[in-house]
């Protein structure tokens, strides 16, 4: 999969539909996934973990965010104490 398609896919918002093989979205008048087609069960595998692990940095960057933001709050707190 490649970042221009991906922003092809997003700028045009044609119907998409969720892939049974690989979990990924795809346009509906494709005939076959573009993510998993021509992929063997190993590369499948490879291709869902990297999906996985992309999920949980996102959500990892998210809670660091959050500390950042609570930590800041208190600084400020004591400051104006
Ligand atoms: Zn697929």
């Amino acid at each position: 999969m490649s970042i221009g398609m991906l922003l092809y896919n997003m700028r045009n918002k044609k119907p998409s539909v969720k892939c049974k093989r690989c979990g990924l979205r795809y346009p509906i008048d494709y005939a076959e996934c573009p993510h998993c087609a021509g992929l063997s069960e190993q590369e499948l595998v490879e291709l869902k973990r990297a999906n996985r692990k992309g999920r949980n940095d996102s959500r990892q960057l998210g809670k660091k965010m959050l500390l950042a933001a609570v930590a800041l709050i208190t600084i400020l707190l004591f400051i104006t104490m």
